[in-house]
């Protein structure tokens, strides 16, 4: 049988016994996937970790320690996800060390209890970041409009009352037009406000705090290719108290031994990986989609390869004409439909493209996606 057909190694389905369909992911590292499908390496890791007790202080003390010495970072703290980083990041600038501020929260004993953000970085990432802020009691103050912030907006806006700025680095966030990080960074060192940089989905760990960020969170399941995880990295002092937020907030986010050694065990593979090597598997992997799509000979379907406005991501572009049987929204809906589930990146859908990207897509998988196409438009 050809093993290309079969989707080759990746058929294995572990979702059957609660009877979900496997999915074929061209959609990118999506939380709504499940993100990341780990390295066996990493698989290993997580399941002997799983299997044995340890001191879990002391793990995550080293872990941590281990992870700062990676990203050459003053203090990391392993979270549950990004969006626990953000609160705990939050939660760390209103609280400090004081055990009873951190006990305390929501109530806010001081008086910083404002958090800045730039209304184009008020972002939904299938939440909304500003409740993640909000949830640790301090209050948002939203600058500029969602197409434009001067630094006026961000003098204006600080106050005494000012506990942090967030910053947003990501696809969702509105980018142009809004303040850089360095506008922010300048102006916030100016006042000695602390800047938190969300870059959940970014590839770059040390960039930001580079750039004079105090604190970045990232997704330990996106570019990292851990399970659900997350990491904040930054001043010692601020990661002190984002530790500390495990005896109050964090510990209903709490993460797990498995999932700590998981995450460790990709960030070394990460911080291992050859960028060069990593383009060249991605480019591979859409060209091969692309020649099997093109194979089919489609009508009113042509294909292009474009790449991600921030990442080395490049992505196949299907560009679905007027003389096509379907528009783009039936095709995203067939692929959806079939078993296994196929599943793209649909923001332009409406004008009749549709993305599939490479990086949790597997080589063996695009003979499968052709041929489904296939059979959506030609019956
Ligand atoms: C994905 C994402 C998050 C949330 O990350 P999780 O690790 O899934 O909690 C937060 N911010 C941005 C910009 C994201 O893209």
């Amino acid at each position: 049988m050809d093993q290309r057909l079969e989707g080759g190694r990746s058929k294995m389905n572990p979702f059957e016994a609660v009877q979900l369909p496997r999915v074929i992911n061209a959609a990118g590292k999506m939380t709504y996937l499940g993100s990341s499908a780990v390295l066996p390496e990493v698989a290993a890791a997580m399941s002997a970790a799983a299997q044995s007790y340890v001191d879990m202080a002391g793990l995550k003390q080293t872990v941590q320690r281990r992870v700062a010495e990676l990203t050459g970072a003053e203090g990391a703290c392993i979270t549950s996800c990004a969006a626990a980083g953000i609160v705990v990041s939050v939660a760390a600038v209103l609280t400090g060390t004081d055990m009873d501020k951190v006990e305390a929260l929501p109530e806010i004993k001081g008086t910083r209890r404002e958090v800045i953000l730039q209304k184009g970085h008020a972002v939904s990432f299938g939440a909304n970041l500003t409740q993640m802020i909000r949830m640790t009691g301090a209050a948002v103050k939203e600058i500029g409009t969602v197409n434009g912030v001067k630094p006026y907006h961000l003098e204006g806006a600080i106050t005494e009352a000012t506990a942090a700025i967030v910053y947003v680095v990501s696809h969702h966030a509105v980018s142009n037009e809004m303040l850089t990080l360095a506008e922010v960074v300048e102006t916030a060192g100016t006042y000695g406000i602390p800047v938190i940089v969300d870059a959940a989905a970014e590839v770059d760990l040390r960039q930001y705090l580079a750039q004079g960020a105090d604190l970045a969170v990232y997704s330990g399941h996106k570019a990292i290719g851990g399970p659900t995880s997350g990491l904040v990295i930054g001043r010692k002092e601020l990661i002190d108290a984002c530790m500390l937020q495990e005896k109050g907030y964090a510990r209903a986010m709490k993460i797990g031994k498995e999932n700590i050694m998981g995450f460790y065990a990709a960030l070394q593979c990460y911080l291992k990986e050859d960028p060069e090597e990593t383009a060249g598997r991605l480019t591979e992997i859409v060209e091969t989609l692309q020649k099997d799509i093109e194979h089919c000979g489609l009508t009113g379907i042509s294909t292009k390869i474009v790449k991600d406005a921030t990442r080395p991501i490049p992505r196949l572009q299907l560009i679905v004409g007027e003389t096509a049987p379907l528009e783009a929204k039936q095709l995203i809906a067939g692929m959806e439909r079939n078993n296994p589930s196929i599943r793209t990146r649909n923001h332009s859908a409406d004008a009749g493209m549709i993305q599939f990207d490479p990086r949790e897509l597997k080589i063996e998988e695009t003979a499968v996606v052709a041929q489904v196409l296939k059979q959506l438009l030609e019956g």
